[in-house]
């Protein structure tokens, strides 16, 4: 069986490690290549765009693949409507690992967006001390609102896409657990933090930071996805391929 997964998450990675070394498998890794340097997997990877979903769907002819896994980041809204599409096409069967969003909890402080643009005007006219935790793809729009301080944390270097005079850029790559998003907290005076609504525990540290500081999170909804057959983990996808070793389970039932 060929399986084609789109990466550049968590879960990709996970899926694609957990079928590597099959020999009843060929496993293709698919990453936009926005990391310069992405983590080593253990399955054949390719890098950058396939040219819509056309593109994707000739892909997908040439290289025999079986079934394609759209595990993409919750944010990453054209390629998943691209595999939607490139599926239908060449009746590739196609699954959606779609991590659960998160949940707002007694004492979070959100404010729920759906825009960029939106979330800049969540901050108000008043200078504030702002984590932005965003990504380094959308930073730019708080260039519109240059009267805060920003501490920004990207994977990759920011290079010159926020332009405004008090910013304080940070190279980190997750997880981040709550303590030490706490302590980063302090040490720059935080007002407020601007989140994608990303879901997952990797990065969630600094939502319940912010509910342990009772520092407000502006939240930026999730774009809307395909509806495609869809299970929340890497493990879920293992199932759909048909992959689940059944093993007893590891610990005996309470009674
Ligand atoms: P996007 O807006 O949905 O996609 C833009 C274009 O990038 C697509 O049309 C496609 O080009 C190409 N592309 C995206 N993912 C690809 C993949 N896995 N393999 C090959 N080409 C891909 O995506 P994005 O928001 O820019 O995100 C890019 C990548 O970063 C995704 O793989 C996503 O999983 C990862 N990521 C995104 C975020 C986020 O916040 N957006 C966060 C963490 C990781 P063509 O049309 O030419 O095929």
């Amino acid at each position: 069986m060929r399986i084609l997964i789109l990466g550049g998450t968590g879960e990709a990675s996970a899926l694609a490690r957990s079928l590597a070394g099959r020999p009843d498998l060929s496993v293709v890794l698919s990453l936009a290549g926005r990391t310069a340097a992405p983590k080593a997997e253990p399955v054949s990877t390719r890098v950058g765009g396939f040219g819509g979903s056309d593109g994707l769907a000739r892909y997908l002819g040439a290289e025999g693949i079986d079934r394609l896994v759209d595990a993409t980041h919750p944010f990453a809204a054209t390629i998943s409507a691209n595999a939607a599409r490139a599926a239908a096409l060449t009746e590739v069967p196609l699954l959606a690992i779609r991590r659960p969003a998160w949940c707002r909890s007694t004492g979070d402080l959100w404010n729920e967006v759906d825009t960029m643009e939106q979330a800049v005007a969540a901050l108000g006219p008043k200078s504030r001390r702002v984590f932005l935790t965003i990504g380094r793809q959308e930073a730019g729009a708080f260039a519109a609102a240059p009267q805060h301080r920003y501490l920004a944390r990207t994977v990759e270097p920011l290079g010159d896409l926020l332009p405004v005079p008090h910013l304080t850029a940070l190279e980190a790559r997750g997880p981040f657990d709550a303590d030490s998003e706490i302590a980063l907290m302090r040490a720059n005076g935080i007002e407020i933090v601007v989140s994608k609504n990303s879901g997952g525990a990797a990065t969630y540290g600094k939502i319940a930071a912010a509910r342990d500081l009772a520092i407000p999170v502006v939240m930026v909804r999730r774009p809307e996805k395909p509806d495609v057959p869809n299970v929340p983990d890497a493990e879920g996808a293992r199932r759909w391929l048909g992959l689940c070793d059944h093993a007893a389970p590891s610990t005996l039932r309470a009674v």
